[in-house]
């Protein structure tokens, strides 16, 4: 057993939803393998010390999940993590839920932000400006439809939500689609340039999710204003029947907005990542409850087509104000993209894609690289899902409660209260063997390196450990 002795509660248990282990506070009546504690305020009794006077891992994984990282390409909570799991296995027998569904490899969670859905909608200098993007580009007959669609002439090449439904159709996916709430309207404060110039529609919406897709808020103000958040949700999810996430235009944010967007009855957020750059913003690509929030998760952006392949931004990371995305080839896109899937493979969670809806259209023309991307996460493995899935499964996880009890020959394993709706993947069980050597396992296992996975499909696991590797 694993004690904690730590004077502040929540960035022990912000750790513990993230790193899913049988852990207790330290209560001297009990015997511990390990304590967790700053050397001297506890008495171990034998146990090994992980002394956090030397380095305080709780406070440095808060820390980084609500202030975040600037440009940060490594998933440095999820290494800090993963050195506390190094430690712990060295000196007990590690039992964990990983964030990774069983029967497959990790997850990535689909996302669409609408800001424009037709050539027409859209004021004449933006329109000029696309035609001459297109022109500067070569393409000749893009910028001539576009021309045409403005002045009512034939197919709106901005309206992309046909394509997108069979890309994803022809792929077996489905996404998340952000909606701007209100029409014509910059949000407080923010450049007139930031508003959009259409209605929602109630026709439109419910296809998308009557086809297995799932509509949220485009927030406009909700970051900001709590009475905005609670307008803002109600607009879409009159429209969805359903509860909904957002995800703020701009990537607009405060430290208070969590708690605002919490209050309003906002599922989750996905917010929290860069407008111009790829990577691990809050040091992990778990979702994630930011401090203060009853039920609000976090799944932070990792990566976007903007901050991939765009010019500028309007919010960049460093201040705020204008600056450079990355402006990669696609195949340096491509390169980090990948290097963003390799992390997903050692250390799980949700690779969460933002691809823009007009993004599809000239002269952006991003939608190919979409669909070879997402056909690699599927070849990997991964579990493809509308982001409030993803959502489902690591709210469930973040509730299980792991026991671990050592009976006669091995140890038995409960996780009472392990509801998941039959649609979501089950979870795993990983016992971090390290040389221990598993016996029987009553139900289905499969084994890593130094470690066994069990399928979670019950609540009572037992499994076998040969003498004296069980301490
Ligand atoms: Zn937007």
């Amino acid at each position: 057993m694993i004690g904690v002795y730590y004077p502040d509660l929540s960035p022990v248990e912000e750790t513990f939803r993230l790193f899913k282990i049988p852990w207790e506070w330290y209560d001297p009546a009990h015997t511990y393998d390990v304590v967790i504690a700053r050397r001297g305020e506890v008495e171990t009794a034998g146990a090994y010390l992980v002394d956090l006077s030397e380095k305080d891992y709780f406070a440095e994984i808060a820390r980084i999940l609500s202030e975040g990282l600037p440009h940060c390409h490594e998933p440095m909570v999820e290494i800090l993590i993963d050195e506390l799991r190094q430690v712990l296995k060295e000196h007990t027998l590690l039992v964990e839920i990983p964030p990774v569904p069983w029967g497959y490899s990790y997850t990535v969670a689909l996302t669409h932000d609408v800001d424009i859905t037709s050539v027409r909608e859209r004021r004449w200098v933006s329109v000029g400006y696309a035609v001459y993007q297109c022109l500067r580009k070569g393409m000749v007959r893009d910028a001539v439809r576009i021309l045409g669609a403005k002045c009512g002439i034939g197919k709106d090449p901005w309206n992309c939500f046909e394509e997108w439904m069979r890309l994803e159709e022809d792929l077996g996916v489905r996404s998340t689609w952000f909606f701007l709430p209100e029409k014509g309207k910059a949000g407080e404060g923010a450049p007139a340039i930031r508003a959009g110039y259409y209605d929602l529609d109630a026709e439109l919406i419910k296809r998308l999710t009557d086809g297995g897709w799932e509509v949220g808020v485009h927030g406009l103000d909700n970051w900001r204003d709590a009475s905005a958040a609670r307008e803002e949700l109600q607009k879409v999810s009159d429209l969805t029947g359903a509860t909904v996430g957002t995800r703020v235009h701009w990537l607009l944010f405060d430290e208070d907005s969590w708690k605002k967007l919490d209050e309003a009855g906002y599922v989750y957020d996905s917010t929290f990542g860069y407008n111009d750059d790829v990577g691990f913003k809050a040091g992990t690509m778990q979702p994630y409850r930011p401090q203060g929030c009853e039920r609000l998760l976090e799944v932070p952006l990792i990566i976007q087509d903007g901050g991939l392949f765009g010019g500028k931004t309007w919010n960049s990371s460093d201040d705020g104000g204008r600056g450079a995305c990355l402006c990669l080839s696609e195949e340096e896109g491509m390169r980090r993209c990948e290097e963003v899937l390799t992390y997903a493979k050692q250390y799980g969670g949700v690779v969460t894609l933002l691809w823009h809806h007009v993004s599809m259209a000239a002269p952006k023309r991003w939608g190919e690289f979409y669909r070879v991307l997402v056909g690699k996460a599927i070849v990997d493995g991964a579990w493809v899902a509308p982001e409030k899935e993803a959502v489902q499964w690591f709210n469930a996880r973040s509730d299980a409660v792991i026991h671990t009890e050592h009976v006669p020959d091995g140890i038995r394993i409960r996780v009472p209260g392990i509801g998941l709706d039959s649609s979501l993947p089950p979870m795993r069980i990983r016992i971090h063997t390290n040389g221990a050597d598993l016996g029987k396992i009553n139900g289905d296992y499969i084994e890593g390196a130094q470690y066994s996975d069990l399928r979670c499909s019950s609540l009572d696991i037992l499994v076998k450990v040969h003498e004296g590797t069980a301490d």
